[in-house]
């Protein structure tokens, strides 16, 4: 059920002229404050919080091939204000459900004395959402966007918290650009990633003063997917596409129809991490492309690719894995890369079947090429293309296939945007909810696509499979993404290892070694945001893991009502706590070589309650004991190096 108003009126209470060509747009609360001024003929804007900066002066406008909006521009003094309240509920996001209050300026500008474009501004207590409204010029309707203007300034001093870019046809056979890169932590502006940028989202640290995760949302077909470009003097540009993605096919510029908007860019500021962990504004400001054909339930599966890869899309060991799914309670299992001639059509009929008697059903994976890379894994050719992924769909909807994983994708060119969601509404007309990997940031889709249950677009746990040097530095990663790459969207990371070594059977000393403890592993399971998980759990978890921690596995929830920041430093360890019904979950890792001792305010628990905990000793073993929260509702924890810590209510 969703609520929605508008209120429209013409005060001055949160949008005032307060001087000749400068609009101000403040928050509900009044603390946060974006300043749009007209200067030489060019927009700028610039924000506070709190009555100190947190974003310079910084450009805006768009150079199009119906014109170049970002000079000779005029701002009309009038300027439309809305007032925004809206509630909405989605059971598969950080908040089950969101209330939205925001104020909205709409300001017009003049080029050659006729409308060019609307800047919308909308402002909430902790974001700034902002986007281009483009008319008509003349009898031109439709319009490429050749570069955009929009630019981030950072206070001087502040540091960065950054992914870079990866070069187009690099990579696994030729698959990037992929989102599946390494950040840096607390690095210094004025760099430009590997030569190409960087990825949203991005997060800042603004000098000793707080935060700023900058973003965008509400990209679909309408647009391409863009990146943060890094210049000189803190100055960051929004970037297109690299020309040569999608192997070189499809434009790096976008088109848009006119009238027409480009996408969202939000920028969520605080003076702690806190606003950046619970904000809501990627979805705050999309609305559903369509209706759910049926009502879509998250779930938790396993998968057996992450110990036994390639290998392991066999009939026997999907079998296994249905048992062992049964086993936990969990509702599916995702059959990865090469079932198509590894098992086959007739036998993976026969697999959905037997999944079927045992309360289990099937993901697929399907490889999104295609003529954009040279990835070899099958099924091919299939998505990339609606007559055959019709065709497809409706053989899965017959035999009861739950979901697909669809790998490999081109770019972020607005071709591409374009097939992800159009296999996003196909698969809705036939009931399946899709996983993206070897894909982008997922902006809005959540709410944009009521059957889109997550994406990879991280470096995610077959990197630890991969290679010892992402286990040595498992701990770091997954103490960064809840404020960055999970703070925006669902992450489909596959992890939660049990395993000691990355290889099927868990045999000692083969493949890589995980560094992390068992409740580490725990505590990813609620850290890690995402309505679907398959975990990366194998079956011999049941007789070779402590009982409490495969117990812990069947009963954590993946979808959560609510998230509250605790404590910590992006690659340094975070809290935080999430809340399923009236349970609270609080989570915590330590990514710091030495052992972290923790006060832990806990205000949203009564003080006196008994709590269940998980921690680790020196060496890394796990034990479950029980704790009292103070009366002051303050309970100390102790995290080793690569250790974690979960207190359940
Ligand atoms: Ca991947």
């Amino acid at each position: 059920m969703k609520k929605y108003w508008v209120l429209l009126f013409f005060s001055f209470c949160f949008i005032g002229a307060s001087r000749a060509g400068e609009q101000k747009v403040t928050s509900p609360d009044g603390n946060l404050e974006v300043i749009i001024v007209e200067n030489g003929g060019t927009p700028f804007y610039n924000i506070v919080y709190k009555g100190k900066t947190f974003l310079e002066a910084s450009p805006l406008g768009l150079k199009t091939n119906v014109g170049d909006f970002s000079m000779g521009l005029a701002l009309i003094e009038k300027v439309q204000q809305n007032q925004l309240d809206e509630s909405y509920s989605l059971s598969n996001i950080k908040n089950s459900n969101v209330h939205y209050r925001a104020n909205e300026a709409v300001l017009t500008f003049l080029k050659d004395e006729k409308p060019a474009f609307d800047i919308i501004f909308r402002v909430s207590n902790n974001d700034v959402a902002f986007r281009y409204k483009v008319y008509p010029q003349g009898d031109r309707l439709s319009v490429v966007i050749n570069e955009e203007a929009t630019g981030f300034v950072l206070p001087e001093g502040s540091t960065t918290f950054l992914c870079p870019q990866m070069l187009p046809m690099t990579g696994f056979a030729r698959t990037a650009p992929s989102y599946e890169t390494s950040y840096t932590a607390d690095d210094a502006m004025g760099k430009n990633g590997w030569s190409a940028g960087y990825t949203f989202p991005a997060l800042f640290r603004v000098n000793n003063i707080g935060w700023v995760l900058i973003s965008e949302t509400g990209v679909d077909s309408r647009y391409c997917g863009s990146r943060l470009i890094g210049n000189a003097g803190g100055l960051y540009t929004i970037g297109f596409p690299q020309e040569g993605e999608n192997n070189g096919n499809g434009t790096s510029a976008p088109g848009i129809q006119l009238p027409g908007y480009t996408p969202w860019r939000t920028l969520t500021v605080g003076e702690s991490l806190a606003p950046i962990v619970e904000t809501t504004v990627s979805f705050d400001v999309v609305e559903p492309s369509y209706k759910a054909s049926q009502n879509y339930t998250y779930t938790k599966g396993s998968w057996s690719w992450i110990m036994k890869m390639d290998g392991g899309t066999i009939f026997d060991v999907q079998k296994e894995y249905i048992d062992f799914s049964a086993a936990m309670g969990y509702e599916t299992i995702l059959v990865d890369a090469l079932w198509d001639t590894q098992i086959g059509y007739d036998k993976i009929e026969e697999l959905a079947n037997y999944g079927a008697e045992k309360g289990v059903s099937l993901y697929l994976w399907y490889n999104s090429n295609g003529y954009w890379n040279d990835a070899p894994q099958g099924p091919r050719g299939i998505m990339s293309d609606p007559i055959s992924r019709r065709k497809e769909m409706a053989w899965m909807k017959r035999i009861g296939v739950k979901g697909i994983k669809v790998d490999f994708f081109g770019g972020d060119k607005q071709i591409t945007m374009k097939l992800y969601e159009d296999i996003l509404y196909d698969a809705n007309d036939f009931g399946l909810m899709v996983v993206f990997h070897g894909c982008t940031l997922p902006r809005g889709w959540e709410r944009m696509f009521p059957n889109f249950a997550s994406s990879e677009a991280v470096l995610a746990s077959e990197n630890l499979h991969f290679g010892q040097g992402s286990c040595d530095r498992e701990a770091f990663s997954a103490s960064l993404h809840p404020f960055i790459r999970n703070a925006v969207g669902s992450m489909d990371f596959g992890g939660s290892a049990l395993n000691k070594f990355y290889n099927f059977g868990n045999i000692p000393n083969r493949g890589s070694k995980r560094m992390t403890s068992d409740v580490f592993a725990l505590a990813t399971a609620v850290l890690f945001q995402s309505g679907v998980q398959h975990f990366a759990l194998a079956p011999n978890n049941l007789t070779d893991v402590p009982q409490w921690a495969v117990a812990f596995m069947k009963e954590v929830p993946t979808t959560w009502d609510e998230v509250r920041f605790i404590d910590g430093y992006p690659g340094k360890y975070v809290v935080l706590a999430r809340r399923k019904g009236k349970q609270w979950f609080i989570a915590g890792i330590n990514a710091q070589n030495e052992t972290l001792k923790l006060k832990l305010n806990l205000p949203m628990i009564d003080g006196g309650s008994q709590l269940k905990m998980y921690s680790d000793d020196k060496e890394l073993n796990g034990r479950v004991t029980t704790v009292k929260l103070r009366k002051n509702q303050e309970v100390e924890v102790v995290i080793p190096t690569n250790g974690g810590v979960v207190l359940m209510q």
